[in-house]
């Protein structure tokens, strides 16, 4: 029955139609006192959602999860994942509820899921709640790497829920409104292919197919084209993550979408200082996840995934195996090229020459070796080109390096069709000058946290999410923190 005094979000809810067996229908927790925090407008218009009914009161009981919008097929996903190496046969949504799909202005169909609603029959010991502070976290960072270009889940609401939870100390509830065009996982493809569930995997992979490589229907083998189109999406969305610096810090599988867009902002940050070791995650003891490892894991992960199209890629076990690995040989390489692409433009480089890589591989070198910073050396070599070489001197500890670097690069940059002004405008556009920087970010997170008071996150948000744009008043965000010697930590969401 649809009720008239609620509000209606149009859904259409193929996961739930379509893959049984994949979830358990489950309720959201009863929030004490919802208040919205925050409404991400623009987003909640590209979903056709009522913008003005939203802003009441009636925002915060659906954020919270106390009232289902019309249609709502509230459910807890199944996944299982491979954990800093280790699998686990069953994880899922235990503090999650897909509420159902919309399709957007765009005609995207995309997930609506509140994070932090409560239990759900795979909490495990969890209590299946989120505190503000990861969820303000999640809301900002997914917002900047959208406005960075960069493919991700988006935020469209915080609320906060009127109870405390309890991690070390007590902290105000908070639930996110998480949209993405799908939470599928290599962990979800995991789960029944762990089981030995052919057919589950097979039914999973349809779906999955209809919905995001539709092409691959009709290709030659469904499900090798499939495998290779997940590559594809990841390979490209981990290239340009290294593109800006930016550290995932929990890349599971389940924590992999098919998608491939990035999802599960926990202990992700941004490095400042050039360093391919760089770590912030402080359960990630041994630096698998660090900066320079990324590439690497991704190929680990999606090695998981063949795993469980094994029997779907031919009927010949041996056959699909060889199948698939002769696809994943050409992973690397595909990497190699899309890094060199992404970087190529950083450096303002649209035509290719052999030498390019290694003069990108050399400004790493010096970029290491003099502490730089990655955004902001990237960002002030556009002024070196209009003359102004200052900025992008002062990021080195030894700038003669970084001089004879630039000669190197001017005079393949005179290679280029285009002029050194239109090549700087280009570099502008790829090179941000906001980033959430860490000490940004805390800052903004306890102001929120332990004063309620939201303007240093708005600012800060502002900022990130037109992160191009060099504005007047807005240098505070520009800088990294003073260098300390407390390495910065992060931790997960939980
Ligand atoms: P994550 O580290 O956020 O990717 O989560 C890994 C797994 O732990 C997923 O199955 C989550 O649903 C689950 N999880 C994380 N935090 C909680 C929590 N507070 N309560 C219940 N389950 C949780
Ligand atoms: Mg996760």
């Amino acid at each position: 029955m649809q009720d008239p005094d609620n509000v209606d979000f149009n859904f259409d809810n193929s996961f739930a139609r379509e893959l049984k067996g994949f979830f358990v229908p489950c309720e959201a927790s009863k929030a004490p006192k919802p208040s919205l925090l925050i409404l991400n407008q623009r987003l909640a218009e590209e979903l056709s959602l009522d913008v003005s009914a939203l802003q009441t009161s009636l925002g915060a009981e659906v954020f919270s999860g106390n009232r289902l919008p019309n249609g709502a097929i509230p459910l807890a996903q199944a996944y299982a994942g491979h954990q800093f190496g280790n699998f686990s046969p069953q994880l899922g949504d235990g503090r999650a509820l897909l509420l159902g799909e919309i399709i957007d202005t765009g005609g995207q169909r995309q997930d609506v899921q509140l994070k932090g609603s409560g239990r759900t029959p795979f909490s495990r010991n969890g209590d299946g709640k989120a505190a503000l502070g990861p969820v303000l976290r999640e809301y900002l960072i997914s917002e900047a790497m959208h406005a960075l270009g960069v493919p991700t889940t988006r935020s469209l609401a915080a609320v906060t829920t009127g109870e405390k939870v309890f991690r070390e100390t007590a902290l105000p509830g908070a639930v996110l409104t998480r949209i993405s065009t799908s939470h599928l996982r290599v962990g979800t493809f995991e789960f029944f292919a762990a089981q030995g569930k052919t057919d589950m995997v097979r039914r999973l992979a349809d779906y999955a197919i209809s919905r995001h490589y539709p092409i691959a229907h009709n290709a030659g083998n469904p499900y090798l084209t499939f495998f290779k189109s997940v590559a594809s999406a990841q390979i490209s969305l981990v290239a340009h993550w290294m593109s800006i610096g930016f550290i995932h810090g929990v890349m599971n599988t389940d924590n992999t979408t098919i998608s491939g867009q990035t999802i599960d902002y926990g202990p992700c940050a941004f490095m400042d200082t050039f360093s391919p070791k760089t770590v912030f995650s402080s359960i990630d003891l041994r630096g698998r996840y660090a900066y320079g490892n990324q590439p690497a894991i991704l190929m680990w992960n999606l090695m998981r995934l063949a795993e469980t199209l094994v029997p779907l890629v031919h009927v010949e076990k041996d056959r699909a195996i060889e199948l698939l690995i002769d696809e994943a040989k050409n992973f690397e390489r595909s990497y190699e090229d899309i890094w060199l692409q992404y970087m190529s433009t950083k450096i303002g480089l649209n035509t290719k020459e052999n030498r390019d890589f290694n003069l990108i591989q050399s400004l790493l070198k010096i970029m290491q070796e003099g502490e730089a910073d990655f955004t902001l050396t990237f960002r002030r070599l556009s002024d070196a080109i209009r003359g102004e070489k200052a900025a992008v001197r002062k990021q080195f500890n030894n700038p003669t390096e970084y001089d004879l670097w630039e000669s190197e690069w001017l005079s393949r940059l005179k290679q280029e069709p285009a002029s050194f002004e239109v090549c700087a405008a280009k570099m502008d556009k790829v090179n941000p000058i906001y980033i959430p920087r860490n000490h940004k970010v805390e800052e903004a997170l306890s102001m929120a946290v332990e004063n309620r008071n939201l303007s240093a996150f708005e600012n800060l948000l502002s900022a990130v999410t037109a992160p191009f744009v060099e504005v007047a008043g807005r240098e505070s965000f520009t800088e990294p923190a003073p260098k300390t010697s407390v390495p910065y930590q992060t931790f997960c969401g939980t």
